[in-house]
């Protein structure tokens, strides 16, 4: 044999707004085919042609919604769901030894355990961003904040478009994790996620955040760092979902020969 086969893809969510980008980014890579793709049973997109629902024509195969099946079939799975749908495909990945790659935010502690519990057995990798600009500013946050001391207020802000159901974003807070890190605190202590009626004033050392929504804004991010006379701004624009997809689609790629393990972007992309 000459060469290696293909890796072989499945899509979990496929109909949704990241699944059909997803599918077209998969069709678009060398190295990856798009072999499958399922939606939470009952969706109407369930037993139509997974390239016509992806906007890549037809393919000839059928969206299913057995999950069970998708992760014995194919040799990784991309998943950007719902977090309940996450950690338990988790669990199928973990009996199947395939490799998950997971974009879904908005997962609870216990959530997160589904998944480190999974990479006992499997290759996880799992982001609340995939993108490369995002994960060169987390490293570019967390070296600011070691530099700049508690004089200096960070304060996160993240909008994004009106479908959005999680807030503040994964990204949002993992940029405070990274800010947390660099300061050597825990985020949980320092962390101000809402400021409503009379705060006082605001208290050193805080990681404070702004939420937006609406529109079709794919993800802004913009990390300050107020002082006395200046203020840094360190921010990330993404104007297109593809961006997102292109991260995942490397990692599937980048996971393929790696022990089981719970792994971030910044293992794929060399950070
Ligand atoms: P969406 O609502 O458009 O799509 C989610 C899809 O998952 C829907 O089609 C839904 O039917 C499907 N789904 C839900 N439960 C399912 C189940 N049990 N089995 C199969 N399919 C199921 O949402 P979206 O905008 O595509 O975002 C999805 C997630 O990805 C969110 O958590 C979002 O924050 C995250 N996201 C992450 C990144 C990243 O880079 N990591 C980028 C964009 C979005």
């Amino acid at each position: 044999m000459t060469g290696r086969s293909d890796m072989r893809i499945g899509i979990v969510g496929c109909a949704g707004r990241m699944g059909g980008m997803l599918a077209r980014q998969v069709a678009a890579t060398d190295g990856v085919a798009l072999a499958a793709g399922v939606e939470a049973s009952g969706h109407p997109a369930v037993g139509r042609d997974l390239g016509e629902v992806a906007g890549l024509g037809h393919l000839g195969i059928p969206v299913g919604d057995d999950a069970v099946r998708l992760f014995a079939e194919v040799d990784a799975v991309l998943e950007f769901t719902t977090p309940d749908a996450t950690a338990e495909h988790a669990a199928l990945a973990a009996q199947a030894r395939t490799v998950h790659v997971i974009g879904t935010t908005g997962l609870d502690a216990e959530q997160q355990a589904a998944l480190r519990r999974a990479a006992a057995h499997t290759p996880v990798v799992w982001a609340p961003n995939m993108s490369l600009g995002v994960n060169l500013l987390l490293a570019l946050v967390e070296e600011a904040a070691k530099a700049l001391g508690e004089e200096y207020d960070i304060e996160i802000f993240e909008m994004h478009h009106r479908a959005k159901v999680d807030a503040p974003s994964g990204t949002a807070l993992a940029l405070g994790e990274a800010a947390a890190r660099g300061r050597n605190v825990s985020l949980e202590e320092v962390a101000r996620r809402v400021r409503d009626g009379h705060t006082g004033p605001r208290a050193r050392g805080e990681i404070g955040f702004a939420v937006l929504r609406g529109g079709d804004v794919a993800g802004e991010h913009v990390v300050t760092f107020a002082g006395d006379g200046e203020r840094l701004e360190l921010a990330h624009r993404a104007s297109s979902r593809a961006v997102f997809a292109q991260g995942a689609v490397q990692a599937a790629l980048w996971a393929r020969d790696k022990p089981a393990g719970l792994y971030g972007m910044r293992d794929v992309l060399g950070f």
